[in-house]
């Protein structure tokens, strides 16, 4: 293949190649290593079709097997009852932000939505479009500034019976705030936004209405959003919505209506025979659990370094933080990329510094991180 390509200097990645560095940014987010160089090896020939996955055409029957496998291990991993469907879409997680109020609605004049920070408000505004929308729990009212530091009590709640379904956002990544289960909401469909933690810890889907993730954290490549969606849900948006916009088109076509994120797709794939090597949900979440566990902990120890989140809520995924002196935080990010950490700022809206640390972060990349906050606190502090 690589003599036909004589117009370009193909050079190995390899010979490129500046070293390893543990990447903490929120998204695109770092990839197993193993997925990459396989990806890497797959890229010019795939399985000897002679072409890379990127040319070939999504409805050819080696897409289609990359596509199906990829659904199947999938439901695998996340135990996903019959009744649901699997989508593959584009437009990313907030085309869902439109999508569920569009298809869930039906007759229903509102919904509930807990807002408990940056992204299920964008939720609450995009929903404000379509219906009236009863937010429960709401950062605005109160010190929040738009963030939740913890999450209110269940006894709290009001939830309207009438709702045409209740919303939450299981991990909000700015802040850093997790729901530690499942919200009991009664009968009403359950819609859920898990872009940041989907596939970090094992699920219960049929408590669920809806569950959507943008995969560019613990899935693969960005450009594709995954949804799940009990079929009962399906089949009630009303006639004058755009096509892509309702489940029943997309499920209805295998999400193959148009052209898919082909690449994204097969990415993925790749990332779900990783999860399964690992040990599957239940490996993901132990992981996740020591390297946020033992961040939390050098946080908590410090009187350098803050978090701010009640701790029965804090994330797994997300460890945001900041220094007792903000005029450090230039020196901490720029010092911490020396050392091979980056992408360590925290989201712009808030400020101060974040560690995002998905299903590819090895337990050495939080060793790595807390050798150089110790480090950093001695010189600083
Ligand atoms: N929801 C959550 C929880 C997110 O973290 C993000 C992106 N960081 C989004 C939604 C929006 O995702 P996208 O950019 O794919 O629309």
């Amino acid at each position: 293949m690589e003599q036909k390509i004589n117009t370009l200097k193909v050079v190995d990645a390899q010979e490129n190649y500046s070293g390893l560095v543990y990447n903490f940014g929120a998204g695109p987010a770092m990839l197993p290593r193993e997925v990459m160089q396989l990806a890497r090896a797959e890229f010019l020939d795939w399985h000897g079709s002679g072409m890379s996955v990127m040319e070939i055409s999504h409805r050819s029957d080696e897409f289609m097997s990359i596509a199906a496998q990829t659904e199947a291990d999938f439901r695998d991993i996340l135990d996903i009852p019959d009744n649901y469907k699997v989508l593959f879409l584009q437009g990313g997680a907030s085309s869902q932000f439109a999508m569920v109020p569009l298809n869930l609605l039906a007759d229903k004049k509102s919904a509930d939505y807990f807002h408990t920070g940056t992204w299920s408000g964008k939720a609450v505004k995009e929903a404000e479009r379509f219906c009236q929308v009863n937010v429960i729990a709401d950062p605005e009212v109160g010190a929040g500034g738009g963030q939740m530091m913890s999450i209110p009590e269940q006894k709290t709640w009001s939830l309207n019976s009438d709702a045409a379904y209740v919303y939450y956002t299981d991990n909000e990544t700015i802040s850093g705030v997790e729901f530690p289960s499942i919200p009991e909401v009664g009968d009403v469909p359950l819609v859920s936004d898990m872009t940041s933690n989907l596939l970090s810890r094992p699920l219960n889907v049929s408590r669920h209405g809806v569950i959507f993730a943008g995969a560019q954290k613990n899935i693969g490549p960005s450009g594709l959003v995954i949804v799940i969606v009990r079929e009962d849900l399906i089949g009630h948006a009303p006639k004058h919505i755009p096509s892509m916009y309702d489940y029943a088109v997309q499920a209805k076509n295998d999400s193959m209506f148009n052209t898919p994120p082909t690449y994204s797709w097969y990415m993925s794939g790749l990332v779900l025979k990783w999860i399964k090597q690992q040990g599957g949900l239940k490996a993901m979440e132990k992981l996740s659990h020591i390297r946020s566990g033992k961040l939390y902990q050098v946080i908590d120890d410090s009187d350098f370094y803050h978090n701010s989140i009640n701790p029965k809520y804090r994330s797994n995924m997300n460890v945001s933080f900041t220094l007792n002196d903000d005029s450090l935080n230039e020196k901490f990010v720029s010092e911490a990329k020396d050392h091979g950490l980056v992408a360590l700022q925290g989201h712009r809206s808030v400020g101060g510094m974040r560690a995002s640390m998905y299903n590819a972060m090895p337990e050495e990349g939080v060793d790595a991180l807390i050798a150089f906050m110790q480090e950093f606190e001695c010189s600083n502090g």
